[in-house]
């Protein structure tokens, strides 16, 4: 069947060509290992079981993780295969299972994880540039959604993702989220159970997109809600030869942005330090835990 799985609506047939997220009809995986820089709630004192899909529907220029979003490095796996790698994360004590970008996986992932009733929370760590509808087949089988919403504005999001429609899309991903989930619960440790984190990576020059989208989420899901306003913008690849993004955020333009969250009103907020800002913290894709 043609692949709408996601709003790049690519209609190819993923078992012969490959549409924009770059990756055909299997999982593929670049990384399966315990990960220690998500927020507090996530990341635990015994890391979160992250695993990195290869490929990505939005692909942004300064993506980070370059080598397996558009390059898409990493190993083609069978679903059983995928259930070994849940098995030994959760083997080596992680706080739950990490799925990082699995967005253009989720009709094969829903099967998976309905098959698989994973003894630990299941987190679903997305760049939001999600269906909908592709998503309400997760109900049920996700316990926490880690959105990140990039952009408000369609100028941005087409520079730097080539989605102008970002914001009108990844909106209505993180309402169906919400509705999913709910706001988050943690037990006893502080460690997350269930529920959302919303996260924003502040892009140099582009401060103003921060304020726009924190107000919407106070309006939409109020001030109770969780979020995560990340510093660690380091420029890479391409990304080093566009301005504003050739460069770190500045002091100063984090500082704006925490004043204007402050303002805004919420009570659970996780901020970054400065030190966040390095290639330090990419992890090898090296396929650890991936050969099982
Ligand atoms: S999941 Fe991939 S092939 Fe399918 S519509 Fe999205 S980008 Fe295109």
């Amino acid at each position: 069947m043609n692949c709408s799985v996601c709003p790049r609506e690519c209609n190819v047939d993923r078992t012969e060509n490959i549409g924009f997220c770059g990756v055909g009809e299997n999982f593929r995986i670049a990384r399966a290992a315990p990960h220690f820089w998500e927020e507090p709630p996530i990341s635990g004192d015994k890391g979160s079981g992250a695993v990195f899909f290869s490929g990505c529907n939005l692909r942004c220029v300064y993506c980070q993780n370059g080598e397996i979003s558009r390059e898409c490095f990493g190993k083609d796996i069978t679903e059983t295969q995928l259930k070994r790698i849940f098995d030994n994360l959760i083997d080596q004590g992680v706080h739950n299972l990490n799925l990082v970008t699995p967005s253009h996986y989720v009709p094969m992932l829903a099967k998976v994880l309905s098959e698989y009733h994973s003894p630990v929370s299941v987190v679903y760590n997305t760049s939001s540039y999600e269906k909908a509808d592709t998503l309400k087949m997760l109900e049920g089988l996700v316990d926490i959604y880690l959105p990140d919403i990039k952009y408000f504005d369609s100028a941005p999001a087409l520079k730097y993702s080539c989605a102008p429609d970002y914001f009108e899309v990844a909106s209505r991903a993180v309402l169906e989220m919400f509705r999913q989930v709910g706001q988050l619960e943690t037990d006893e440790n502080g460690i997350a159970k269930k529920g959302i984190i919303i996260r924003h990576m502040v892009l140099p020059g582009n401060v103003s997109q921060a304020e726009k989208i924190f107000a919407w989420v106070r309006d939409n899901l109020g001030t109770d809600t969780c979020i995560s306003v990340m510093r660690q913008y380091t420029p890479f690849g391409k990304a080093k030869e566009i301005k504003p993004i050739d460069r770190p955020l500045s002091a100063r333009e984090y500082s704006i942005v925490k004043s204007k969250i402050k303002e805004l009103g919420f009570g659970n907020v996780f901020f970054q330090q400065k030190s966040s800002s390095s290639e330090i913290f990419i992890p090898a894709f090296d396929l650890e835990g991936v050969d099982l």
